[in-house]
């Protein structure tokens, strides 16, 4: 034994010069030996309760020291302290008694080789058996707290709710459960990661934690899903501060591995006892206040209110048809032309999907898409209709039609989609539709919305040849540093600018403005939702390249385009 340990030794010996030979045989093992040598019941007694001690060594043979009793004191004073007896060769029989009271082991005077060893494996059986408790608690504190964060889990958030439900109710005051959700946490997962996901809601739980007072517990009920109580409120506008307090908590931005990220949250509140008497009721209506949050279009929040149960059995009725839609090959896509200016021609056509409802008749995309993108749906749907669209497109040439893009719109998700690039390259091949004839449109706030990874997977869409439409533009918010690094064809005017181009003059300095830019940056620039000859007329003037709206065409099934195309008379544009 090289390294000194500290050994705390409470040693019971007539004297101190009687200690000194053991005293030089620990010395010699190694240990650094701090002694306090007692003599008396009740000395040894005070020594256990002021004092910590690593063992206890004690002569056997001193008159008025009786060992029974002194091994009762260690069981109630220091229970996990190992007891050594001490007795001399001819009085062996002390120490195998002390052994049956109690003591750990009993050493021979002058035969002190074998103390080492005693002392180390009793020393290392206190160890053992004190990780042991630790394990113990540990299991228990991972039973109810969350790994990630350490937050509560939603087992002890439950018992806590209960408890202070019994209490509200008692007397007779609010209470309040709100649930938080962090928007988009999914894109964050998709594009940066799990790593950084983990780290986001660590720091959002840092951030919540210290900013709400330990009065209000707060815990992670799984995936970004937390929850926080009021568990005593007198009116319904202090949940409303403390949704305040939240957004307030999370608003600057958060920086991880490099990367700034805005995080806002969708809060759901329900109301102890208005919106529910039991915990159950209460998280559940809190959840559901909050999926109205993100269908409000997230960052806020909603108060529940009962109407919201019948809104959420809507939705999973919706769900489940959506659901066997895709199975029962429900979906059938309508095209609608777009226009090129200068010549008058049909040069593409936009695919919009619809949906074929057994009950409802046809459901438009506004009813469904965001319920398909929730779910996830919007995968396969999004495949079926590329595949159809592309199908469709060949199809068309091989009647002898005059060659026409096919627009498809691409939804967030599906642009996340790991394997996007190679399932459109796959389309392609098996439906052997030629890659300029496809045009992908995504809208500029799904393009901006994480523009590094966008610039990358535009790239390697435009390597397999096909073209790429900014959708829905001027709605988001473009820097046109990345604008300039998209290898994008086209930029979509945004329906809502069109609309009001007569009435609205800042509208019409819009329109300009897109056209203006999109050619400085070499783009066709495309009008949506033209509906009148006055528009067509301001976006001509203004050098617009192509149009789509109903003044030409509504979208038309598939078999009908052929049939308008012949009607056209070199349009009047
Ligand atoms: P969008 O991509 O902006 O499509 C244009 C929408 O405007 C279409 O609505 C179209 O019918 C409508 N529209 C066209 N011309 C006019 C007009 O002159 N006036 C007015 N008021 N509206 C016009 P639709 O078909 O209901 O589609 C709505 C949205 O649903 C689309 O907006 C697109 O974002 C989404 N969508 C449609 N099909 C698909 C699809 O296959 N996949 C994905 N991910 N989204 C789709
Ligand atoms: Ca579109
Ligand atoms: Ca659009």
């Amino acid at each position: 034994m090289n390294m000194k340990h500290p050994l705390r030794l409470l040693l019971v010996e007539a004297t101190n010069h009687a200690a000194q030979p053991l005293l030089e045989v620990l010395q010699q093992l190694g240990y650094d030996v701090f002694l306090e040598c007692i003599h008396t019941i009740a000395a040894f007694e005070s020594a256990l309760q002021q004092k910590s001690w690593d063992i206890i060594v004690a002569n056997t043979e001193l008159s008025d020291f009786d060992i029974p009793t002194a091994l009762i004191s260690r069981h109630r004073l220091g229970p996990e302290i190992p007891f050594f007896a001490i007795c001399s060769a001819s009085h062996e029989s002390f120490g195998v008694q002390a052994m049956e009271q109690g003591a750990q082991d009993y050493i021979v005077k002058n035969h002190w080789q074998r103390l080492g060893p005693a002392i180390e494996r009793e020393l290392k059986i206190v160890e053992l058996r004190r990780q042991h408790l630790r394990a113990q608690e540990t299991v228990s504190h991972q039973s109810q707290y969350d790994l990630l964060t350490d937050l509560p889990n939603r087992q002890l958030f439950k018992d806590c709710l209960v408890l202070a439900l019994a209490y509200a109710q008692r007397h007779r005051h609010m209470a309040a459960v709100l649930f938080v959700d962090l928007d988009r946490f999914k894109t964050i997962i998709d594009t940066l990661g799990h790593m950084v996901g983990d780290q986001v809601l660590r720091s959002v739980s840092d951030r919540l934690r210290s900013s709400l007072s330990t009065e209000f517990p707060l815990a992670r009920l799984g995936g970004d899903e937390f929850v926080v109580l009021l568990p005593q409120i007198e009116r319904a506008d202090q949940a409303v501060k403390m949704v305040q307090k939240i957004v307030e908590a999370l608003k600057a931005p958060f920086h991880l591995n490099g990367h700034e990220l805005h995080i806002t949250a969708s809060i759901g509140v329900s109301l102890y006892p208005y919106d529910g008497e039991d915990a159950d009721t209460l998280l559940k209506n809190a959840d559901t206040a909050l999926y109205r949050a993100k269908e409000q279009g997230r960052n806020t929040y909603q108060l529940y209110t009962p109407a919201m149960n019948a809104r959420s059995f809507e939705r999973l009725a919706m769900e489940n048809s959506l659901r066997k839609a895709i199975e029962r090959n429900e979906f059938l896509l309508h095209y609608q032309p777009q226009v090129d200016l200068k010549s008058g021609k049909i040069i593409s056509v936009e695919a919009l999907v619809r949906w074929q409802h057994p009950d409802l008749g046809i459901v438009y995309p506004s009813e469904f898409i965001h319920l398909a993108e929730e779910t996830g749906l919007i995968v396969p749907l999004g495949e079926w209709v590329l595949r159809a669209a592309a199908q469709q497109a060949k199809a068309w040439q091989s009647d002898g039609l005059p060659p026409m893009a096919v627009a498809v719109n691409l939804s967030a998700r599906q642009f996340r989609q790991q394997d996007l690039v190679e399932s459109i390259a796959r389309v392609l091949r098996e439906t052997e539709l030629d890659p300029q004839y496809l045009d992908l449109e995504i809208t500029e706030s799904i393009a901006m919305e994480n523009a590094d990874y966008s610039v990358v997977i535009l790239k390697e869409l435009k390597a397999r040849g096909v073209t790429i439409a900014v959708d829905d533009f001027g709605t988001g918010y473009s820097s046109l540093s990345y604008l300039r690094r998209f290898p994008i064809t086209s930029l979509k005017i945004d329906q809502s600018f069109v609309r009001d181009l007569q009435a609205d003059p800042n509208d019409a300095a819009i329109a300009d403005a897109i056209i203006a830019l999109a050619h400085s940056l070499k783009l066709i620039v495309l009008a949506e939702g033209v509906e009148t000859d006055a528009q067509l007329r301001f976006l001509k003037q203004h050098g617009c390249d192509r149009a789509q709206g109903f003044l030409f065409s509504r979208a038309l099934p598939a078999d009908d385009l052929p049939a308008y195309i012949k009607s056209l008379q070199p349009l009047a544009v």
